[in-house]
C-alpha cells in the first residue's frame, strides 16, 4: 500500500490541464496551413508533389498559389518543401476543426497570416455552431464508427481516453451503443461494406443528434476517394463516386481534418462542436 502511495505521490498528475495550457508538439508537428498568394508562373511543383489532389487552382488567378483543400490534405508537407516561392506553410495550430466543408479550404492571402489569425478556423467553427448543441455542453455521448478506416484515426480518438487528455472532465465519452449515444463520430473512407452498418448505426441514434467526420477519409475519401469501393467519405461533395454508388449522404457537424488528426485536434473540435472555443472549458 505504501508503495503505490509512494509511486502516486511519483508520478503526480499528469493530465494536462488543457485548455489553459498548450500542449508540447512534435517538432515534425504539421498545423493548420498558411499561403501567401504569390505569382507562381508555369510552375506546378506543389500539384505534381500532392498525393491527395489537395491543391485546387484558382480559375479567377490562374498561375497563382491554389487553395488548399484541408478536407483532402494528409498533412505531408510535400507542397511546401517544393514550392520556390515559400507560399506555402505550415502553421504549429492544431485547431483546425471547421463546421462546414468550405470553411476546410484555405485561401491564398496577400501574405502569410500571423500566428493570432492562424488560429481562428475551430474559433470559427465554435461561432458558427454556436448555440445549436447547446443541450451536450456538459454531456456528449458519442459512438464511434470505423467506417473502413486504417485504424490510425481510431487510434487518435481512442486516446483521448487515457490520463495525458481525460476527455471525461470535458464530459464527453464514448458508448458501446448508439442507442445510448448523442452522435456518431465516424472515421474511414465509407467502404461500400460499411455504408449500411453507418446509416442503421445513425438512424439508431435518438434525436438531437451530432455526426462527427474524423480524418480526410471520413470528410472527402481522403487517399481513397477515387476508389471505386468506398463511397467518398460522409458527404461526397459529387454525390457519387466513379463507380456510380452514391455517398452516405450524411452532413457532418463539425469536420476535423488530417491523416490522422492530432487528438489535440479532436479534443479542440469536439469542444467546438459545443459551441466552446478552444479557450474555454
Ligand atoms: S501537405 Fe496536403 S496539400 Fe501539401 S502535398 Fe501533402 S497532401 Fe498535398
Ligand atoms: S484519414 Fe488517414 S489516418 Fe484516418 S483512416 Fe484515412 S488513411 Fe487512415
Amino acid at each position: 500500500m505504501f508503495r503505490i502511495v509512494a509511486e502516486r505521490l511519483k508520478q503526480r498528475y499528469r493530465t494536462l490541464d488543457w485548455p489553459r495550457k498548450e500542449p508540447a508538439l512534435s517538432p515534425r508537428y504539421r498545423g493548420r496551413p498558411l499561403l501567401a498568394d504569390a505569382d507562381c508562373g508555369s510552375c506546378r511543383a506543389c500539384y505534381a508533389a500532392c498525393p491527395a489532389g489537395a491543391l485546387l487552382p484558382r480559375p479567377e488567378a490562374p498561375g497563382r498559389t491554389p487553395v488548399l483543400d484541408m478536407g483532402r490534405c494528409i498533412f505531408c508537407g510535400a507542397c511546401q518543401d517544393v514550392c520556390p516561392a515559400g507560399a506555402i506553410r505550415f502553421s504549429r495550430d492544431y485547431r483546425v476543426a471547421a463546421a462546414s466543408r468550405g470553411a476546410l479550404l484555405v485561401r491564398p492571402e496577400a501574405a502569410l497570416p500571423g500566428a493570432k489569425d492562424a488560429e481562428r478556423t475551430c474559433a470559427d467553427a465554435a461561432a458558427v455552431i454556436g448555440s445549436r448543441f447547446r443541450l451536450f455542453r456538459r454531456s456528449l455521448k458519442l459512438r464511434q464508427v470505423s467506417a473502413g478506416g486504417c485504424n490510425a484515426c481510431e487510434a487518435d480518438s481512442n486516446v483521448l481516453g487515457t490520463l495525458v487528455y481525460d476527455l471525461g472532465r470535458f464530459g464527453i465519452e464514448f458508448t458501446a451503443s448508439p442507442r445510448h449515444a448523442d452522435g456518431l463520430l465516424v472515421t474511414g473512407p465509407v467502404t461500400r461494406n460499411m455504408r449500411a452498418a453507418l446509416l442503421d448505426t445513425w438512424a439508431a441514434v435518438p434525436r438531437p443528434r451530432v455526426l462527427v467526420a474524423v480524418g480526410a477519409c471520413a470528410i472527402s475519401g481522403g487517399l481513397f476517394r477515387e476508389s471505386a469501393d468506398c463511397l467518398g467519405g460522409l458527404g461526397g461533395a459529387s454525390g457519387e463516386n466513379a463507380a456510380g454508388l452514391t455517398t452516405a449522404g450524411l452532413t457532418p457537424d463539425i469536420y476535423v481534418p488530417g491523416c490522422p488528426p492530432n487528438p489535440w485536434s479532436i479534443l479542440a473540435g469536439l469542444l467546438a462542436l459545443r459551441g466552446q472555443g478552444a479557450g474555454s472549458r
